[in-house]
């Protein structure tokens, strides 16, 4: 085996596992519920053709209170009554 194509399945080996471990990160650190990321309020479930086409393990969400926009796993959904836009939770003026 020459040492060129030794190094080639190395390195293939070493940008493979790095693209393994980063989707495993990335899985890990999503919330799994519906909570927005930022504002810790209940996001809505949008559909988005292309995410839900490639990734259905995810739900493509929006927060109403603040305008995030993204992925998470899904998980715990919060109860109906308890949805509030954490502007309106906050101290009274
Ligand atoms: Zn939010």
């Amino acid at each position: 085996m020459s040492e060129g194509l030794l190094f080639l399945i190395v390195f293939s080996a070493i940008f493979i596992a790095r693209i393994v471990f980063a989707t495993m990160f990335f899985h890990a650190v999503l919330p799994n519920s519906d909570r927005c990321p930022e504002c810790d309020t209940p996001t809505l479930r949008v559909k988005s053709r292309g995410w839900n086409l490639l990734m259905p393990w995810f739900r493509t969400s929006w927060c109403y209170a603040c305008g995030w926009r993204g992925l998470l796993r899904h998980g715990h959904l919060t109860p109906d009554t308890t949805v509030l836009p954490k502007r309106e939770r906050s101290s009274p003026r």
